[in-house]
């Protein structure tokens, strides 16, 4: 007699059938990095990891990026502590700071750099030094508000602050501010901050940091002791590309593959709510990834996506798991086919404005149900 046990399948070990995923360039990822710290030679460029490495996967790539940056950047603690379990022993910069005094003590024992931007957490870490000797090897961020107007200690407070962590043996302190405008070329509201940073900080000469992605790219004299590269990275263009002074390479290809065909007549519709209707004898495929993949159903029609060298567009609602696209001007389109929804062939910037939104969320969206696939070339 067969057992069940013995027909079944080993789930977990399976390679998968499906052919949806997100190929990870490492080299690229590398490349782009030299190229942009090359762009602030004066500078220390930290890659800011967070959200997931903006969806890419912050284990490789903090892997990657080990031998060139010389500290990483999460949002919170917890994103931080998962690089330190994978082994990652680079300092790494908290965004948010501690969110609780218990984060003050964990960042103290695993060396990350806090970025302190409220007196509360200021409080935390001076009554953390009563109770305890403090040996803390990192860095302390002090973050002030130069008009974003979201975290940052008022440039008012900065002096009583600075008093209250003189107490406070400290390797160095570094001043930081963040930008709300650095990719809008013609915006002078970045010049203003810069201004307003340095007058504030010629009183004190602390390290600073101003630039993010669109910072270092545009605004020269934003650069500081260190840069927070974050999005260019990722090859994604925090401005117009047209404005680029460096070549950047997309570091994900997002990819999936038809799953289906179907010919429509004159008036036949296409999926939910019967959005799209063939205006011509029309073929459609049906391709393998929807908005729980993090392919955003507010996609409109006529979103590009690239199939045996050309664009073509989707037509009707983007589902959960699924697609559909218009291959009636595509040659011998068959089952199995690679379709390239962003990446080498079609940048997500493109894609981006097709759906109301930018390439940060397109990126950091993409869903954990999506494998990656890691390459070098
Ligand atoms: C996310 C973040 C960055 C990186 O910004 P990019 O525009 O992606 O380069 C830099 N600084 C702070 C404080 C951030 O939160």
């Amino acid at each position: 007699m067969l057992l069940t046990s013995e027909l079944s399948v080993n789930y977990t070990s399976r390679k998968t059938s499906r052919k949806t995923n997100a190929i990870i360039n490492l080299s690229a990822l590398v490349s782009n990095y030299k190229h942009i710290a090359k762009l602030a030679p004066q500078s220390k460029t930290i890659a800011v990891i967070k959200a997931n490495a903006y969806g890419h996967g912050a284990i490789k790539v903090a892997e990657a990026l080990s031998q060139h940056a010389p500290a990483l950047a999460v949002a919170f603690i917890d994103e931080a502590l998962i690089l330190r379990d994978a082994g990652i022993n680079l300092p790494i910069l908290i965004l948010e700071g501690a969110l609780d005094p218990e984060d003050v003590a964990i960042a103290l024992k695993q060396n990350f750099w806090l970025m302190l931007h409220n007196t509360e957490q200021v409080d935390w870490l001076v009554n953390l030094s009563k109770k305890q000797a403090l040996s803390y090897s990192g860095k302390l961020w002090l973050k002030v508000d130069t008009g974003m107007n979201r975290l940052g200690i008022m440039p008012n407070d900065v002096d009583s602050i600075l008093a209250k962590l003189s107490n406070i043996q400290l390797q160095s302190l570094v001043l930081c501010t963040h930008f709300s405008n650095a990719n809008e070329l013609n915006n002078p509201k970045t010049l203003a901050q810069i201004k307003q940073f340095e007058s504030i900080n010629k009183n004190y000469l602390c390290k600073k940091s101003l630039a993010n992605s669109a910072g270092i790219i545009n605004w020269p004299e934003s650069h500081g002791d260190y840069n927070r590269l974050g999005l260019a990275l990722y090859g994604a263009s925090p401005v117009p590309t047209i404005n680029l002074p460096i070549k950047l390479d997309p570091v994900m290809t997002l990819q999936s593959t038809v799953i289906a065909l179907r010919k429509l007549t004159v008036g036949e519709s296409v999926g939910y709510g019967e959005l799209w209707q063939a205006k011509r004898p029309s073929l459609i495929a049906t391709i393998a990834i929807g908005y729980a993949d993090g392919y955003p159903r507010n996609a409109k029609a006529g979103t590009p996506v690239f199939i045996k060298g050309r664009l073509v567009p989707i037509v009707g609602r983007v589902s959960m798991d699924m697609t559909t696209i218009d291959v009636t001007d595509i040659e011998q389109v068959k089952l199995g086919d690679l379709v390239e929804l962003w990446g080498d062939n079609l940048s997500v910037e493109v894609v981006a404005k097709h759906m109301g939104s930018i390439n940060y969320e397109l990126l950091t969206r993409v869903s954990a149900r999506v494998p990656k696939q890691y390459i070098s070339r």
